[in-house]
């Protein structure tokens, strides 16, 4: 197929998930084959004629009407939607100092849109990830693994596909990987990606292509 067009969507307000300083890992991590746009404008969303897929890097997940129309009528038409890591944080909003407060509920059309959504996290450390959906696509190639990074603690929705789980010592088992569907187009969420050594685990990043061609393949 031809080179997926993805435009990555992030932003600079808060001192973690920092589009410039995470941005390069998250291209790099997405490999050479792929035609990344990045950016710090949500408006971008409102017309996606020229993408092929998103991927949502966003701490605070607020968009406005026509931005989350603009995403939304992308993906049920057919585009595909990669949730990396704070994508499914919809919960924390700017607090004015450069760090994050939250709000009481996650943000209700995009918690039915993605499926899941982020409660918390402990400290960064090393824990596993155990693959489940062997014959999936996105999992070619991909055997368990283990990696340094902030472990997510997400809730999700019965009908998702959970494709691998988090194997950590002290916490409950929680998703990594998962996808679903909207109208014609396909999501999938990735847990990991907080830090840089995340991003160059190989197994997660042979992951994650498979991630984009699956997602292209419309
Ligand atoms: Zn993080």
């Amino acid at each position: 197929m031809t080179q997926p067009h993805v435009l990555l969507v992030g932003e600079t307000r808060f001192p973690f998930h920092s589009l410039d300083e995470m941005g390069p890992h998250i291209e790099d991590a997405l490999g050479e084959t792929t035609v990344i746009t990045s950016t710090t404008d949500r408006s971008a969303l409102t017309d996606l004629s020229a993408y092929d897929i998103v991927v949502d890097y966003l701490t605070d997940s607020a968009l406005t009407d026509e931005q989350r129309a603009g995403l939304f009528s992308f993906i049920e038409s057919g585009g595909g939607y990669l949730g990396l890591h704070c994508a499914a944080d919809l919960t924390s909003q700017p607090d004015g100092d450069g760090s994050v407060t939250p709000r009481e509920e996650p943000l209700p059309e995009l918690r039915a849109f993605l499926g899941g959504h982020f409660l918390g996290h402990p400290e960064q450390a090393e824990f596993g990830v155990e693959i489940v959906e062997r014959e999936h696509p996105i999992i070619d190639g991909v055997s368990d693994f283990r990696v340094f990074d902030e472990p997510y603690k997400l809730a999700h929705d019965e009908d998702v596909e959970v494709l691998a789980w988090m194997d950590h010592e002290e916490l409950d088992r929680y998703p990594v990987v998962w996808t679903k569907t909207h109208g014609a187009g396909r999501i999938c969420y990735a847990s990991l990606g907080h830090t840089p050594e995340a991003l160059e685990q190989p197994s997660y990043r042979r992951l994650l292509r498979n991630a984009v061609g699956w997602l292209a393949e419309q």
